[in-house]
């Protein structure tokens, strides 16, 4: 690939900014995946698409896992503590653990999991099911299970149920009521979980999550319920089984100063508790750690100012200093980073499948007749002398013809002929204009507003509330970027529109060093082609927070390893959901579904209206409906 037209993808795309050494631009103009940066083994994305789509069935949208990323994200994770505590002498050990509703999907938990011994990683659950899913797994013997959240009497009976079968389980306190519930147990059946308390700090987060932290939290003991809680346990001579205290300041911190200041904070706590004689021996620090969407390194909501190495010498550096002023030992330090672990290992492949016209392209010129309205004859007129000079006054002057326009249309006035002349006029000045505004320096900002309105609008085979809902729910940007045709230039501007029938199933905000940008730079589509784009960092939150808006059901998914020789292996495939899973989960039953279909005809069969051999075709035909996919379905894209 050239290296003009390299510089232009990654201004588009920025694919280097944001992949963590994951994701490249290769010199076919495909996108490459590494199972970590630097390593020299990397596969061919399309390649896999190809494969998946001609020989396993499979069609968009599509997940894709990459699972050795995910390894690859905790021993980041852990040699980045394990560094920063060699580096400032500190005593303590580090245990991540990994908190599931991030991602509680099995293959997630097993990967991470399969390297417990080695990183002492464990879990952390905040409710129920979650905690039920986790008392079975297999962890590291010293690796710990955190539980966080709200609990009643069940929640308590599962984690006992966790301690009895060996696992380090510590039940982490919201509520003063939930420590009475714990010590009420513990009195009862003698079983003890190592108990933690939730500190609310006066510190906040950055970001969208900013509100985790400071006084009002959700989530959290004040420093006089901490002391109860103390107090309590020592009257129940249960002391010795507090062991952690835990803090949480929210997901996706901006910015490294508030990690500081929160630490430094839940520092002294731990301290101070530890001179009163308290034998805490944890301090867990949440989660919080960022993931640069959209690879600017900056304080901007879908970015960071800090790396994983920073932030953790940031922590270990604070906990020690503090502890080191108070003269009490050094904790051992958890870790519930989720969305850096699981952020990069998923990738959603999405195909475009049509194009929504704003308007008419590829008309043939219009001709004026001399019986025409004057105001076709004005639109003739200014798109027949449009320059780089006048536009702007040019442009103006048609937004005001196009309003009289529909005035005198809907007066009557005008045919639906002299509405259609009218209208491509008006469209094919605004594309000259547009033209014309790319040619200065600084544009003025309608010409922002009218690149976004001209700019191809592609439906792509995908539902947005399924795959990456936070793109919807709050605004967040995950890189997106055709993974082929990367060294053809990108002739055109898009946004992207799901197959849903929301008018907010809509792309139209991209990553971009600077700020955002409205529409994303693609290459020219034509009906029946195959387009593939990956969206990217879709690991964390994005499943789980998905839903089945509309029906649309589980895309299929394909599970990818990459062996020493550097061949890609496809370990697992799952099929997405059929229309039969989608309208069970609406409470529908299949076959009282069929059964009353079949009662329709029947009745038509009475009438005389339809044959008996037409009937049992149609209701045949209904059965197999039944076990179609739910998106668009057309092999080969
Ligand atoms: C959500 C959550 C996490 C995970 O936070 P990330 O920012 O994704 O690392 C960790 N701990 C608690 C208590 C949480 O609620």
């Amino acid at each position: 690939m050239q290296d003009e037209q390299l510089q232009r993808v990654q201004a588009a795309y920025g694919v280097e900014n944001w992949s963590a050494g994951y994701f490249e631009v290769g010199p076919e103009g495909t996108i490459l995946v590494r199972p970590a940066r630097g390593d020299s083994r990397s596969v061919d994305l399309k390649k896999i698409i190809d494969e998946l789509i001609r020989d396993r069935k499979v069609q968009t949208p599509l997940l894709l896992r990459f699972p050795q990323i995910l390894t690859n994200q905790l021993r980041i994770l852990a040699h980045s503590y394990q560094r920063a505590m060699t580096e400032y002498g500190f005593q303590g050990t580090h245990f991540p653990v990994f908190p599931m509703k991030v991602n509680p999907r099995r293959e997630v938990i097993e990967e991470f999991l399969r390297d417990s011994a080695r990183c002492r990683v464990g879990l952390e659950c905040g409710s129920k099911a979650e905690l039920y899913a986790a008392v079975a797994q297999t962890q590291a013997e010293e690796s710990l299970l955190i539980c966080n959240g709200f609990k009643d009497a069940e929640f308590i009976e599962l984690a006992l149920l966790a301690v009895q079968s060996g696992k380090r389980v510590v039940v982490v306190v919201e509520k003063l009521s939930e420590l009475r519930l714990i010590i009420q147990y513990a009195e009862q059946t003698g079983v003890v979980p190592w108990i933690g308390l939730r500190a609310k700090l006066y510190s906040r987060g950055s970001g969208k999550w900013a509100a985790s932290g400071g006084d009002a939290a959700k989530f959290g003991l004040t420093t006089s319920e901490i002391l109860d809680c103390v107090r309590l346990l020592k009257a129940h001579r249960l002391e010795g089984q507090l062991k952690l205290l835990h803090s949480h300041i929210g997901s996706q911190i901006t910015d490294i100063k508030r990690v500081k200041n929160a630490i430094k904070e839940a520092a002294r706590v731990y301290a101070k508790l530890r001179l009163m004689g308290s034998t805490i021996e944890y301090m867990d620090i949440g989660g919080g750690l960022g993931v640069d969407y959209d690879g600017s390194k900056t304080r901007s909501e879908s970015s960071m100012n800090y790396g994983v190495q920073e932030f953790a010498n940031d922590v270990i550096y604070t906990i020690k200093a503090v502890c080191d002023e108070e003269g009490v030992p050094h904790p051992n330090v958890v870790t519930e980073s989720g969305r850096m672990m699981t952020a990069y290992h998923a990738v959603c492949i999405t195909s475009i499948r049509d194009e929504i016209e704003t308007f008419a392209e590829d008309v043939p010129e219009v001709q004026i007749d001399a019986d025409d309205p004057q105001v076709i004859s004005e639109l003739k007129e200014l798109c027949d002398h449009i320059t780089g000079k006048n536009y702007v006054e040019y442009y103006h002057d048609a937004q005001e013809h196009k309003d009289s326009l529909h005035t005198q249309f809907n007066l009557g006035l005008i045919s639906l002929e002299d509405r259609a002349k009218g209208e491509v006029l008006f469209w094919e000045i605004c594309a000259r204009a547009l033209h014309h505004s790319e040619d200065e320096r600084f544009p003025a900002e309608e010409f922002a507003d009218l690149k976004k309105i001209l700019a191809a609008k592609y439906l792509c085979n995908f539902s947005l509330f399924r795959s990456a809902p936070d793109s919807w729910a709050i605004r967040q940007l995950f890189p997106i970027v055709p993974i082929h045709r990367l060294n053809e230039p990108m002739t055109d501007y898009a946004t992207l529109v799901d197959v849903t029938c929301d008018s907010d199933g809509k792309i139209d905000h991209f990553i971009d060093l600077r700020d955002d940008k409205e529409t994303l730079e693609i290459h020219k589509w034509e009906p029946g082609q195959a387009y593939f784009l990956g969206i990217f960092l879709v690991g964390a939150y994005q499943e789980v927070m998905g839903s089945f808006h509309n029906l649309f059901g589980l895309p299929d998914e394909a599970h990818i390893a990459i062996d020493d020789a550097g061949r890609y292996h496809v370990t697992k495939i799952i099929a997405g959901s059929r229309i039969a899973d989608m309208v069970s989960f609406a409470r529908y039953d299949k076959g009282q579904l069929q059964d009353l279909y079949r009662q329709h005809l029947d009745a038509r069969v009475e009438a005389g209206r339809l044959t008996r051999e037409a009937a049992d075709a149609l209701a045949e035909e209904y059965v197999k409906a039944a076990q179609g996919v739910t998106y668009l379905s057309r092999t080969g894209l």
